[in-house]
């Protein structure tokens, strides 16, 4: 029988969820997206798209058979996005490789982080203080930090990309706004909650919060494919990305802030950082071209996990794929995959 799905939710996390069911179930089932907000309207396009990681990200509600889940969800990620990023069709795709600094003030280093990049990356390596602080005048004393070649997803250009996919595999979509997921279940056998911020409002967790954060992007042709992320430990870290839309310059990650109209202070604030910390930018108010505000969807852990519910006597299938915080472009493949795989192996079990 061919099975109904939806998936709820059309930011990255959503359409990554919605096209790598069609790629494994392919006409097996029906899948539906259904989103009250697309494309420019969704945190993930204000996204640069670093794929950045302060340590193997941690997942919750998981019952698989991996040992290891948030670690796979970063290796399949990365090398989904490094294999792509060297096709011909990467520019089309969004996604570009990139070299650059992670930067740490003394303390804030994370050796789990250290282990991930030191795995992951193709080209990774720890670089001696005195040259980082030759590049980097600023840079307090005691800092450490490594260069490394990583991937840049542009969610403007990725996301459109996946939906084009998804479309050619038969997928459909619907502009609408879900108030239950019990609206959804005579239609549906299965649904994926992939809510981000707003998935409280659908669920009994209350653990979702926002994180605000304001970013400026310039036409910059210095920065070309280069980045740089300097840790310091605070809720306002210097870093540029450089990106087809323009370099990303940033910036900010106010816990608890819902409010989203661009601000002049954080404006004045991440203009005047970026040009002291990147002087070698050339960064200036002309070459400006846009500044946006979103709110990231923090959770103490991603949440991906499969709940088995009745409807009318019927058995259905819910899976949350939701609280990706400041990684969810570069982690929505990973969690696709996974939360994939869980609904295969609940198939196979339960036979729905
Ligand atoms: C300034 C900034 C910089 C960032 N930089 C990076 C970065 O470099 N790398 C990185 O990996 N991540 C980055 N992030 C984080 C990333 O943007 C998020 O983790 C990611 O976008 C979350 O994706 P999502 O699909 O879960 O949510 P969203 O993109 O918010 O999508 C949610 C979807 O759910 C739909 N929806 C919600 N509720 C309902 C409902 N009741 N009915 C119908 N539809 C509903 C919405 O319409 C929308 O389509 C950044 C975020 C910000 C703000």
């Amino acid at each position: 029988m061919v099975q109904k799905i939806c998936v709820v939710g059309a930011g990255v996390v959503g359409l990554s969820c919605a096209v790598r069911m069609k790629d494994v179930l392919g006409d097996s089932v029906t899948v539906t997206i259904i989103a009250d907000k697309f494309f420019k309207e969704t945190t993930s396009h204000v996204a640069a798209g670093g794929i950045r990681f302060d340590s193997a990200p941690t997942i919750s509600g998981y019952k698989g058979s991996r040992q290891n889940v948030g670690r796979d969800v970063a290796f399949i990620s990365f090398n989904e996005y490094y294999a792509g990023a060297s096709r011909p069709d990467a520019k089309k795709a969004g996604m570009h490789i990139i070299e650059g600094y992670s930067l740490k003030y003394p303390g804030v280093r994370d050796k789990h982080q250290e282990l991930l990049y030191r795995e992951m990356c193709k080209r990774w390596y720890p670089v001696p203080e005195e040259e980082l602080r030759a590049i980097f005048p600023l840079l307090p004393k005691g800092s450490e930090g490594d260069f490394l070649e990583s991937v840049m997803i542009s969610p403007r250009t990725y996301m459109p990309w996946l939906m084009q996919r998804f479309i050619q595999k038969g997928g459909m979509v619907k502009n609408a706004h879900v108030n239950s997921f019990d609206e959804l279940w005579p239609e549906y056998d299965v649904v994926f909650n992939c809510t981000g911020l707003r998935s409280p409002a659908l669920t009994t967790d209350d653990s979702v919060y926002p994180v605000r954060g304001q970013v400026i992007r310039a036409l910059l042709p210095a920065s070309e494919k280069k980045f740089t992320y300097v840790n310091n430990g605070t809720d306002r870290p210097p870093y540029y990305y450089w990106t087809p839309d323009g370099t990303v310059l940033g910036g900010t990650k106010l816990e608890r802030r819902a409010d989203m109209n661009v601000l002049e202070a954080d404006h004045d604030f991440i203009m005047d950082v970026t040009k002291k910390w990147f002087p070698f930018l050339n960064i200036t108010e002309e070459k400006v071209v846009e500044e946006s505000v979103g709110l990231r969807p923090y959770r103490p852990s991603i949440r991906l996990e499969l709940e088995e519910l009745r409807h009318e006597g019927a058995k259905k299938i819910l899976i949350h794929n939701y609280g990706h915080g400041s990684h969810g472009v570069g982690l929505s493949w990973g969690c696709a995959v996974v939360a994939v795989e869980m609904l295969t192996n609940a198939l196979l079990q339960s036979k729905l």
